[in-house]
């Protein structure tokens, strides 16, 4: 099973670090032909209005948002989340919008543009997960079809619906493998079609 990080920007090496520990086989997406054969894809955290725009200028939104559309798993983690999302607040930036979600960028203000914290989170179990909010973003609201997998101070951090995944922290930042072993379950359900 081969999962892509898309590799225009933003922490690819700690991802690919996580994926090699889980003994998954990776590819750095740059190009469309990058995405032959992968069960999965990665996005990672950056800037969101430049990644959407880089995107574009490497031919690769529309073939994301084809394969995401017929089911291939995808994972975003801050940026990433912003760029799963249908629907961003204030913004006409380019996107992926595959979530029925609603995001506010750069959320958390400038006294917490970047905090840590201790989160339980249910799907992963009782031991909680250390989060990481670089200028993070967050979900305002969802559809109904979207499961909330964290919730904090009236703010959507981790949510998933159907094939996609998308957390306003970096997992990628900690050794905690869960988050991602959680996308694999996801990806290795795709690989079986
Ligand atoms: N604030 C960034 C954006 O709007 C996201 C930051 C991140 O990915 N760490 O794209």
């Amino acid at each position: 099973m081969k999962v892509g990080i898309l590799a225009l920007q933003g922490a690819v090496r700690e991802h690919r670090h996580i994926l090699h520990t889980l003994g998954v086989e990776t590819v750095d997406v740059l190009s469309s032909c990058d995405l032959d054969g992968i069960c999965g894809l990665i996005l990672p955290g950056g800037e969101s209005t430049t990644m959407g725009k880089l995107l574009v200028r490497y031919g690769l939104l529309d073939p994301i948002a084809e394969l995401g559309r017929r089911g291939m798993p995808v994972f975003g983690t801050c940026t990433g989340l912003i760029l799963l999302s249908k629907h961003i607040n204030h913004s006409d930036q380019y996107r992926l919008g595959l979530m029925d979600t609603f995001v506010e960028r750069n959320a958390f203000g400038r006294q917490l543009a970047s905090f840590e914290a201790d989160m339980y989170i249910p799907v992963l179990g009782k031991t909680p997960f250390h989060t990481v909010f670089i200028r993070a973003p967050y979900i305002e609201k969802a559809d109904s079809n979207v499961n909330i997998l964290l919730r904090y101070d009236n703010r959507i951090l981790f949510a998933e619906q159907d094939n996609f995944l998308a957390a306003a922290f970096h997992p990628e930042l900690t050794d905690d493998t869960r988050i991602h072993a959680y996308f694999l379950e996801k990806a290795a359900a795709f690989h079986k079609i």
